[in-house]
């Protein structure tokens, strides 16, 4: 199932989409509450399922599609997971999984706007799939790391390279309002299937800039939940963003960053895509 949430007349809804529209689900849900129908999901899918396929739904055309998570309870993310991207960044391959977190305030829709934020140019784009955890869990053997996906969508871990680099912590870099769009909807892991074997692009203006396979991850999705589940308790709706390949912006010679009314697209198989034009940070408003 797709799962998704959006704006239709001026309410915030969750729903499954069926073909291109979509089914509100908040009846079954108790609400427009994503984490809630992820934290139930074993106890709400049937009916979900039922309600999917008969309900009345809208067009996708009628609606606003949101972030498929508003505001998960973390935000992980792997760098350097990818040999060609760690080959461009002129890093050794790091022993050890490199883990930053981005701030929950910065998931952003599928498709609105990405800031060029007023403190710096380099703005930069990396595709990545993000997988959506499903179930409370800590210390998941590896085997069992595929049981407490709930679903993955399409991610861009929107970087600002200035401030990730200047110091030895990525995290204010990383953390920038808007700098986690997300979506458009949430495939769940079942309907996916192997999430090792899926082209990823992502492509300014219509120039693709990234293109690769998720089978080139260095550490795999499953590695990456055994190995943050023994650090801490994962929740349902923690979003974890998986590492980008090869050909970020900052390592075109010259550097190549994101400019005002740039549109991102990124694309990954079995999921479909997110667009966002980059657009100024509005100053803040004196009073
Ligand atoms: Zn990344």
């Amino acid at each position: 199932m797709k799962l998704l949430r959006y704006m239709h007349q001026d309410r915030v809804r969750i729903g499954a989409l069926r073909e291109q529209a979509a089914v509100d689900l908040g009846d079954i849900a108790g609400g427009a509450d994503m984490l809630n129908l992820i934290a139930n999901w074993d106890s709400l899918k049937t009916e979900a399922g039922r309600h999917a396929a008969s309900a009345p739904s809208t067009p996708l055309s009628e609606l606003r599609l949101l972030a498929p998570v508003a505001r998960p309870g973390k935000i992980f993310a792997i760098g350097l997971n990818y040999a060609d991207h760690i080959a461009e960044s002129g890093l050794p391959a790091p022993k050890h999984q490199v883990w930053f977190s981005k701030s929950v305030t910065c998931v952003n829709g599928p498709y609105d706007p990405i800031e060029l934020p007023l403190a710096s140019s380099s703005l930069d784009y990396e595709v990545e799939l993000v997988a959506v955890i499903g179930r409370r869990a800590k210390h998941v053997p590896v085997e069992r790391a595929r049981d407490v996906v709930f679903g993955f969508c399409a991610g861009n871990d929107v970087s600002v390279r200035d401030w990730q680099l200047n110091t030895s912590q990525w995290v204010l870099g990383k953390s920038f309002d808007t700098h986690a769009p997300i979506g458009p909807w949430i495939v769940t892991a079942d309907e996916l299937g192997d999430p090792h074997c899926l082209e990823l692009t992502c492509s300014i203006n219509g120039e693709v800039r990234q293109h690769s396979n998720t089978q080139h991850m260095v550490f795999n999705v499953f590695d990456q939940i055994a190995h943050l589940s023994r650090a801490m308790t994962l929740e349902p709706g923690d979003l974890i963003f998986t590492g980008t390949p090869g050909g970020v912006g900052a390592v075109m010679k010259p550097p190549v960053f994101l400019k005002t009314g740039d549109r991102v697209r990124v694309e990954i198989e079995g999921i479909g895509f997110i667009e966002n034009t980059v657009a100024l940070e509005r100053a803040p408003e004196t009073t």
